[in-house]
């Protein structure tokens, strides 16, 4: 068991890759908060976790919200007794995001509100919680577009995950003599609800599909392995780092299927 003892909160964890994460840590051994502005889902995730056997505790958070985000956290230290693993998950992709000209103010406010205020915010209150337990590690979800750029732009999106990136990078400097570890998870396009709405015709998965050299979309499954790599004593000397889990996307320049 690679997480024995450990308590690890995840937000957005009611579905894709948090719920994915939740399960998989909870069968590593580790007592998971559950946190997500989805109620009914993230109580499933709980109900899930203690149906194997394991121990989960659910907590309503909009990770935007200052107040959530500290609650949460609290939450887990009164519940759990401690804080090990902050797994900053929680994202949004906004069905009108879009190139500069036509992103709406208040898409690009949204967007950022969740994407990376939602992460300071986890990060602010969540490494005095890792300082108190003597160290723990800090994994914020980033994404392969924060690497690549593409025409079919998602400007705010692109430009929150960006970022995240560079939070990240200076919180793992700034906190790498604390025992405290600070790493970007930067999924490629993935099997999960967030882009398959958009992708919602063969012809369109196909034409993403040919920049992949896999040439399949990622599974949330496979993120939440990354996830437990990461936050496992495994991965004891790897900090500030995007490590992009990707099916190849950002080494490719041309692929089999698109020469
Ligand atoms: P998902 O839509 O399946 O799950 C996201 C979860 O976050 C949901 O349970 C949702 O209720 C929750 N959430 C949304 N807003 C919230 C808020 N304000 N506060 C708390 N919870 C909130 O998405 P996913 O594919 O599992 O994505 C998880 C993360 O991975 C996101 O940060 C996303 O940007 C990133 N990502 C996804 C892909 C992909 O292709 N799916 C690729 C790269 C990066």
């Amino acid at each position: 068991m690679r997480l024995k003892g450990k308590t690890a909160l995840i937000t957005g964890a009611g579905s894709g890759i948090g719920r994915e994460s939740a399960l998989l840590f909870a069968r590593e051994g580790a007592r998971v908060v559950v946190a997500d502005v989805a109620d009914d889902p993230g109580k499933d995730v709980v109900a899930d976790i203690e149906a194997e056997g394991g121990q989960a505790a659910f907590v309503h958070a909009d990770v935007s919200s200052p107040d959530d985000a500290q609650e949460m956290v609290a939450f887990a230290e009164r519940t759990f007794d401690g804080l090990d693993v902050l797994f900053n998950n929680a994202g949004i992709s906004h069905p009108a995001d879009d190139d500069a000209v036509s992103t709406a103010l208040d898409v690009w406010e949204q967007t950022m509100a969740i994407n990376l205020r939602g992460v300071f915010l986890g990060c602010k209150y969540g490494l005095p919680a890792l300082r108190r337990r003597g160290g723990g590690v800090v994994i914020n979800t980033a994404s392969f577009v924060a690497t690549l750029g593409a025409a079919t732009p998602q400007l705010a999106y692109t430009a929150s995950k960006g970022g995240v990136l560079a939070l990240t990078r200076e919180l793992a400097v700034i906190h790498a003599r604390e025992n405290i570890r600070v790493i970007a998870l930067s999924p490629g396009p993935l099997r999960t609800e967030l882009l398959m709405k958009y992708l919602d015709t063969e012809e369109k998965r196909q034409r993403r599909l040919v920049h992949i050299p896999m040439g399949r979309f990622g599974e949330a499954a496979e993120i939440a392995k990354a996830a437990l790599f990461l936050a496992s004593d495994d991965s004891s000397f790897l900090t500030g780092t995007n490590f992009l889990v990707d099916g190849g996307i950002t080494a490719a320049y041309v692929t089999p299927e698109s020469q």
